[in-house]
């Protein structure tokens, strides 16, 4: 699978039983299957945060993305939550994630200031931020 943010390839990960496609040595970014998102939880999304990232690697945010699983269809860009302070991609056919390098942290961010309840992987993976010390 290509990375939809720089084309890298992407390599899959192993993190507390569930596996995703991460950019090792590319932008960072990861990518979560629909059902690999409802499994999430904080030991394993601490875990994925040390993708090694090329330093050299542009993202350009405005390029449209194609999601690595469905051929031809392009990420959706949509605020993360009502509070719109973070932006990830999803695709429209298969529920898939993708979250740049960085994104991970700032849904803790926003978590942590939220009064809404998230949905179960966004509680998991802000946790997880909070444990990780960039
Ligand atoms: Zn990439
Ligand atoms: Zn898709």
């Amino acid at each position: 699978m290509k990375c939809p943010a720089c084309k890298n390839s992407l390599r899959e990960k192993g993190a507390g039983g569930m596996t995703v496609d991460i950019c090792y040595g590319g932008c960072g970014g990861i990518w979560f299957d629909q059902r690999e998102l409802q499994r999430v939880d904080a030991r394993s999304a601490a875990n994925l945060h040390t993708v090694w990232r090329d330093p050299n690697k542009e993202v350009k945010l405005t390029e449209p993305r194609v999601c690595p699983r469905c051929p031809e269809q392009v990420l959706e860009r949509r605020w993360f939550s009502e509070q719109k302070l973070v932006e990830i991609d999803q695709c429209p056919t298969c529920g898939g994630l993708w979250l740049d390098e960085g994104e991970f942290s700032r849904i803790h961010q926003e978590v942590k200031g939220a009064k809404v309840a998230p949905p179960g992987w966004v509680a998991a993976m802000a946790q997880a931020a909070a444990q990780v010390r960039v």
